[in-house]
């Protein structure tokens, strides 16, 4: 091992529990490089693992943080102490961060912040954003994996078990690298957004040395901090959603929430086990325009569920007259192999299904025209996704890549994949638009 080999000290206290936290800490150190230092002089840094369980315990612990702080002055604060909130900063304030238990990525994130990993020939050629397949000035940024629901249709939660989100200050980590690669959009995405952070009871992460709770809204108030697009994918209409509109009118984040509503008809959301089945959505979508007038919905529906009657079926067309979303799909249901749904009664004809898309599609194509006609006129930010001579291809805020539309831009000689620019929108079709740049 080389002098300049980063050291780690490590005291752990507590459960059985605790210690296995400590060994995945301690494997992780090691497996990045660090050595692990048996004393508090010869440690760059100190990880405590504290206990939290009893008040000599606490008091077990807090002594513990005290004695590294006095012998080698940095140190990392992880383990059961750590989620009682503000008991140890109150006592050490001067600790460089401070974690629940099974907080591995927490740790390590807080050690490479404090402490740089060692140089690593192989790791080192990936660059600190990771390899990705999307170009280069838009990511996609996964907040969690899993699925808490179990929405009739879907095997996802069979395939990948229930939610399971990633410690926000790894999820910030990693949208910080990817703007400092150049990124200008990042699509936060997940199977339920609106979810983020109950399977951690919403409990607080670190990020550059701040406590944030792993919620959605604190997520979206700090992505909103990186100065870049920020857009937000499958997010359920539950009430607490209210609390990012504000942000998507302060221009925090873009306007635009893609919510997968899936159907109108009570009876059939119900059917579907849909979340948020209960809400109003008509009434909710009113008050998110209410504050946010320029916000643009996208959502994805199902026709020809089974037991879908016809009047089930008007009901779905009402919703989308009344909705007026701005991105809209569709697709005829189509039984997955292990979806509770195929053993449900009724199922819909084959050729009725077909019928019902062709007459959704039908209704939402008007409103998306009128919708994009609305817009002939204005001048708009737009996003540039490719460049070919003095023609570009772009997108508006109201559109995420690959599944909305798109702005063909003319006279767009000197612009650059990923800039932002103002045009002046010129034409519009049912789902696409055409520009050029602002006439004042
Ligand atoms: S469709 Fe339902 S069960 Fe499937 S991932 Fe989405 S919310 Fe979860």
């Amino acid at each position: 091992m080389s002098l300049s080999t980063p050291k780690v000290g490590f005291v752990s206290l507590g459960c059985p529990k605790a210690s296995s936290d400590a060994e995945r800490i301690l494997t992780q150190l090691r497996a990045e490089g660090y050595e692990i230092s048996g004393s508090y002089e010869g440690s760059d840094l100190v990880v405590v693992n504290t206990c939290g369980f009893i008040d000599s315990a606490v008091e077990e612990s807090l002594d513990a943080i005290g004695e590294a702080l006095n012998k080698n002055g940095k140190v990392i604060v992880t383990g059961c102490l750590g989620a009682k909130s503000g008991v140890v900063q109150a006592a050490h304030p001067s600790v460089l961060a401070v974690t629940g238990p099974h907080a591995l990525e927490e740790v390590m994130s807080a050690v490479h912040e404090n402490l740089p990993r060692p140089h690593d020939p192989y790791t080192d050629l990936v660059p600190p954003q990771g390899v990705r397949l999307t170009p280069k000035h838009y990511a996609y940024l996964k907040i969690s994996e899993g699925c808490n629901h179990r929405c009739s249709f879907c095997i996802i939660p069979s395939m990948r078990g229930d939610l399971v989100s990633r410690p926000i200050g790894e999820v910030l980590n990693e949208a910080e690298n990817l703007v400092n690669a150049g990124v200008s959009e990042l699509l936060v995405i997940s199977q339920d957004t609106s979810a983020y952070g109950v399977d951690m009871k919403y409990r607080s992460g670190f990020w550059n040395g701040r406590p944030i709770k792993t919620r959605m809204t604190e997520l979206v108030k700090a992505l909103g901090e990186l100065g870049i697009w920020v857009r937000l994918h499958y997010v359920y209409p539950y009430p607490h959603v209210d609390e990012v509109i504000p942000l998507m009118a302060d221009g925090l984040v873009l306007p635009y929430l893609d919510v997968p509503f899936q159907h109108a008809s009570p009876r059939i959301l119900k059917a579907m086990k849909r979340p948020a089945s209960s809400e109003n959505n008509l009434a909710r979508i009113k008050a998110w325009r209410e504050i946010c007038p320029d916000i643009a919905i996208r959502s994805t529906f199902i026709a020809g569920f089974p037991g879908e009657t016809e009047d089930d079926f008007k009901q779905l067309l009402d919703f989308l007259d009344e909705a007026q979303l701005d991105r809209v799909g569709c697709f005829a249901y189509s039984a997955v192999d292990g979806a509770a749904a195929n053993s449900l009664p009724d199922q819909v004809p084959e050729e009725i299904k077909q019928e019902r898309l062709a007459r959704f599609m039908e209704v939402q194509e008007a409103i998306s025209a009128a919708k994009l006609n609305q817009k002939i006129g204005r001048v708009e930010t737009v996003l540039v996704d490719e460049v070919d001579g003095d023609q570009a291809v772009a997108r508006t805020m109201a559109d995420a890549p690959e599944i909305d539309g798109v702005v063909y831009l003319v006279d767009a000689e000197g612009l650059q994949v990923g800039d932002l620019v103002e045009v002046q929108i010129t034409d519009a079709d049912g789902h696409d638009l055409w520009a050029g740049p602002p006439q004042f």
